[in-house]
């Protein structure tokens, strides 16, 4: 891949304290002096693509990255949950809706970088969608500022924050075309 890598932040070794660090692969961190070495794994990230009466369902950013675009409901999977939970529980947070999981088909997944806090993530978001009808979002203001119901075939993907968001909702309108 062609894309830039992501400095990794951390200057010292967390466990002696040494300079001579190494990131491998963008995964594993590597103490040359005390042999201490720690798994930056990749992240699962979980969305789901929400279409009511025909039109799909994008939250506006509130927050960087991609602050001012628009995404799906979804986030980061917390440890302990499926990526079923993570979207459902995301849903409720995000945008005032309960989903019952039953409605969620697997559509695909795909790979994303997310740069949070300065700190390089790899991530696999797993994407769901659900069609539904008459869903009313309630946006909470501070991770989403606004909700949109876009057809599928009207839908610019420029105004996608991520390119996972892209690939995910090109499926679908394959999919429901
Ligand atoms: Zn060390």
């Amino acid at each position: 891949v062609s894309q830039e890598r992501p400095r990794w932040p951390f200057a010292f070794c967390p466990s002696c304290g040494s300079v001579k660090i190494e990131f491998q692969n963008e995964r594993r961190f590597r103490c040359h002096d005390c042999g201490f070495g720690y798994y930056h794994n990749v992240a699962t990230g979980s969305g789901v693509l929400i279409v009511s009466d025909g039109r799909l369902l994008l939250l506006r950013r509130g927050r960087n990255p991609g602050k001012g675009l628009f995404t799906v409901p979804g986030g980061f999977v917390d440890p302990g949950e499926s990526a079923e939970e993570a979207v459902v529980r995301e849903c409720r947070e995000e945008a005032g809706l309960e989903i019952d999981p039953g409605c969620l088909r697997y559509l695909t997944s795909a790979a994303n970088r997310y740069l949070f806090g300065d700190v390089p993530y790899t991530t696999c978001d797993i994407f769901f969608y659900a069609l539904l009808s008459g869903i009313e979002p309630r946006i909470d203001g501070r991770e989403a500022t606004e909700a949109l119901f876009v057809g599928p075939e009207e839908l610019d993907p420029a105004i996608l924050a991520f390119p996972s968001t892209r690939l995910a909702a090109a499926k679908l309108a394959l999919l429901i075309s």
